[in-house]
């Protein structure tokens, strides 16, 4: 190659439009986010998304506002076109969702559009189809007053983004939260949400609180606290959950600067710093905090994808979020007895502690253990004797004994070659110690049973016989729609490991039957399961979470009761393909070889 060959040259349009939707459109979600928040800014009091196989090959976006001329139905889709703001001075007084103008453009670009607009005053509308960015036709139609805008086969020019969105689970549940985020902070606009013909949400015109219960369930719209403050840097208002309606996994907090969903670990640290002390550690408050600012005390030029905001003076804000905070907390009544002192400060009294029930520890480790004599127990628990258990590993039980065990395990399959020998006691009350074959083998009993619990429900999985128990009173699961909709997906995993559901309403069902090793709030367990947002992680399947969270559930952390427990521990964990660890790959027991034992006491 001639050394004054020139090689730089300018990309086509079409190729910098792509690359510039990249930032924009990066998911069937952001798609949806774009549509709404222009129909938002077109003043509609209604919107209707329409989705198939959650937005890959539909998006269509229904809105009743202001609508477009003609000419600015094909200007809108033109790189930087935007009514929103005119020169650079504009973006600090920026009261809308978009102003950069690259929403249109940039999914025109990775798609099939088609839109029509018609503005009220207007008889005809504009119908324009765009593919791939390039204008393919515009033509005059009768159509209602509004935008209608439909983004079909998005990334169809594109494979190589189309191979990265994750499966329509994952894809839909990011529509459903841009759908939530925007829902909550418009209550007053009318929105639908439709996934191949089926309706998510029907939202009415309603006011916060009702919003906030459509959305996130009647449980958590019912117990809200209102926060209200006015101060010169922003007005804060919203709502928080009381101290007992607070939940332990994914819980709803939600930020909102100026009618714009918004994320800030910072202000979120203030409102756990308000609940400090008044809430276990493992549980989590609920809030919708919503600022008002004026557009030119916050950071809004930021990427149109990002939910950071920036505010003037964060430091400052802080400890008015947490007083805010406190002060909600204090005037319910689940904290009687709270005061203010004269500047407004407010001491946050100690959870109530009852010190009365309190007994000095006991000591661990037995202290009658004499290693000589046969009748004294390792275990720390000497109330509870392992009676019978012991009589076998006083040193003096017969090899016919021995042998007798193991041939109970023949039929098993034994991984790593473990076979253990029933002779054994139970230490502390939690660990299971016996010999094997090749030495002493360590089992800690719960991660056992753990390990147990899970193989029998994965077995019934694959079986297809489940074990349900039927209550006798059935009670209630009522869903919120984003529950529902992958309780609906996973519903037939559910009922094959025994439970048993009746359509009971929408989005409700009447629980019939439950797992029979299942304890405890069968409710709750569901639900959990339903609101984890790990749910999107592809990693892990959800039989595989649930199968966790079952095994969980049916194993008791309670002590050894026996030989007879043990033993049966024992037996059943051998029979299983991976008796050495958990489902979490936590190892279960412990081996000391003869070896080991050798090479320390010789
Ligand atoms: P931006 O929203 O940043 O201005 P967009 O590319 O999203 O940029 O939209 C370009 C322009 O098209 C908007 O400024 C607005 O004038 C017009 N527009 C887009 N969607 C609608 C709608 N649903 N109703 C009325 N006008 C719209
Ligand atoms: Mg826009």
């Amino acid at each position: 190659m001639p050394d004054n060959q020139n090689i730089i040259h300018t990309l086509s349009s079409a190729t910098i439009n792509q690359i510039a939707a990249g930032e924009v459109v990066q998911r069937p979600s952001s798609v949806v986010k774009e549509l709404m928040e222009n129909a938002i800014d077109a003043g509609a009091t209604r919107i209707d998304v329409i989705i198939q196989d959650a937005g890959r090959t539909l998006i269509q976006v229904i809105d009743n506002g202001k609508g477009m001329s003609p000419d600015d139905s094909v200007k809108a889709f033109e790189r930087h076109a935007t009514s929103k703001i005119s020169d650079a001075e504009d973006l600090f007084a920026l009261t809308t969702m978009g102003f950069r103008g690259e929403a249109l453009a940039s999914i025109a670009a990775v798609s099939r559009v088609e839109l029509k607009t018609r503005r009220q005053a207007d008889e005809l509308g504009s119908r324009v189809e765009i593919n791939g960015g390039e204008l393919a036709l515009q033509e005059m139609i009768n159509c209602q007053a509004g935008t209608q805008i439909l983004v079909k086969d998005l990334f169809y020019n594109i494979p190589v983004r189309r191979k990265f969105l994750k499966k329509n689970e994952t894809e839909l549940r990011n529509i459903l939260n841009i759908f939530e985020q925007i829902a909550l902070v418009y209550p007053g606009i009318c929105l639908t949400l439709t996934n191949n013909g089926s309706t998510i949400f029907n939202l009415g015109k309603e006011n916060y609180r009702q919003r906030i219960a459509s959305v996130c369930g009647d449980k958590t719209g019912k117990e809200l606290l209102t926060i209200d403050v006015d101060t010169v840097l922003a007005h804060i208002s919203g709502f928080i959950s009381t101290p007992d309606t607070t939940v332990k996994k994914s819980p709803s907090q939600y930020f909102f600067v100026n009618g714009r969903y918004i994320q800030h670990p910072y202000f979120a640290k203030a409102v756990l710093l308000g609940y400090e002390r008044l809430i276990p550690a493992d549980c989590k408050p609920q809030f919708f905090i919503y600022f008002d600012v004026e557009p030119d005390k916050i950071d809004v030029n930021i990427h149109p994808t990002k939910t950071e905001v920036k505010f003037e003076d964060e430091q400052s804000l802080f400890p008015i979020i947490v007083s805010a905070v406190k002060e909600a907390l204090a005037s319910s009544c689940s904290m009687p007895g709270l005061m203010f002192d004269q500047e407004d400060r407010i001491e946050i009294p100690v959870a109530p502690v009852d010190f009365s029930g309190l007994k000095t520890p006991p000591v661990t480790g037995n202290t009658n253990y004499n290693p000589f004599s046969s009748h004294s127990s390792a275990s720390s628990h000497a109330a509870k004797p392992v009676t019978g258990w012991e009589r076998l590993y006083d040193g003096t039980s017969k090899e016919e004994e021995i042998l007798k065990s193991s041939d109970r395990l023949a039929g098993y399959e034994i991984v790593d070659s473990v076979k253990p020998l029933f002779r054994g006691f139970v230490y502390n009350g939690k660990y299971i110690v016996c010999s094997s074959d090749k030495g002493v083998l360590l089992v800690n009993s719960y991660r056992a049973s753990l390990r147990i619990a899970y193989d029998r429900l994965s077995k019934m999985i694959e079986s297809g016989h489940s074990e349900g128990q039927m209550l006798l009173f059935p009670e209630i699961l009522e869903l919120t729609a984003t529950e529902n909709v992958t309780f609906r997906e996973n519903k037939s995993l559910f009922e094959s490991v025994g439970y048993g559901f009746e359509e009971f309403g929408h989005t409700a069902y009447k629980l019939t039957s439950i797992p029979s090793s299942l304890a405890g709030d069968y409710i709750n367990s569901i639900k959990e399961l339903l609101s984890d947002p790990d749910v999107c992680n592809v990693r892990e399947s959800f039989r595989e979470r649930m199968l966790m969270s079952l095994a969980k559930k049916s194993t008791r952390q309670s002590d050894v009761s026996g030989s007879e427990e043990a033993e049966k521990i024992i037996s059943e964990l051998f029979k299983s393909r991976t008796p050495s660890v958990t489902p979490q790959g936590l190892p279960i027991f412990f081996e000391l070889d003869s070896d080991f034992i050798k090479n320390k006491i010789g």
